[in-house]
């Protein structure tokens, strides 16, 4: 019997809610200590915990045939999957900041200058509809730091409270991106795993529409 697979994050932001999620929908799993697969006794779904940023990747490769991940993730992935359900947890946005001293004109103030992000992808759109030609420089954590160290003018980053931007010396000038978590599928399902998953999002929706 076919069985649907589902990737979430392992350890993060996303991971508590998206299994509390599936158990809302009154899929049980047993307690597995640092299990990386778990299995389910009363649905046929397999949970596989990844970093979020493979979460994308292995749906679209079909490792995975539905997954949980940021909105900012998987719109920086690019890859060609499924959007099914904004999930309404996990809230935050991806925003430019630069140094509290500086007083911001507008997006403007970033022409010709240097931007930090883990977002090159988006922010590389964003910058283009704006008109704006900066240079972005891609690194993978603590983008908070750059402008402190002399590496760029300014960051674009996820933020939620600004309180990391804050004790960072930073403010935040332009949101990019809204985003939340999302639940996303694999284009060519089978018929078999199409069933299942129609089953699943039955309950999913039932579930988000008992919190509005
Ligand atoms: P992993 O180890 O899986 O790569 P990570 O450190 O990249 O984890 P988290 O910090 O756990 O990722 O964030 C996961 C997602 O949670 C983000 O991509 C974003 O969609 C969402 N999120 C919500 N609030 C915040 C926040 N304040 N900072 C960062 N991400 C947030
Ligand atoms: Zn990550």
């Amino acid at each position: 019997m076919s069985k649907l697979k589902i990737a979430i994050q392992k350890s993060g932001r996303l991971s508590e809610k998206s299994l509390e999620l599936l158990k809302e929908c009154g899929i049980k799993f047993p307690n597995g200590g640092g299990k990386l697969i778990a299995e389910s006794k009363n649905f046929p779904i397999e949970v596989l915990f990844l970093r979020d940023d493979d979460v994308t990747k292995y749906v679209e490769q079909q490792v995975a045939d539905i997954g949980i991940v940021g909105e900012n993730v998987f719109i920086e992935a690019n890859l060609s999957v499924n959007v099914l359900e904004y999930l309404g947890f996990g809230s935050c946005r991806l925003s430019l900041a630069v140094s509290k001293e500086v007083d911001y004109p507008g997006i403007t103030y970033f022409e010709g200058k240097k931007i930090a992000t883990s977002y090159p992808f988006i922010l590389q759109k964003y910058l283009k509809e704006q008109g704006v030609s900066a240079t972005i420089e891609f690194i993978s954590g603590s983008v908070e730091i750059a402008p402190s160290i002399g590496l760029a003018s300014g960051v674009c980053d996820i933020v939620s409270s600004g309180s990391t931007l804050m004790s960072n010396g930073l403010k935040e000038v332009d949101k990019v991106l809204d985003s939340q978590a999302i639940l996303i599928s694999n284009k060519a399902l089978s018929i078999e795993k199409q069933a299942l998953l129609d089953k699943l999002l039955f309950r999913i929706k039932s579930v988000l529409n008992a919190k509005e």
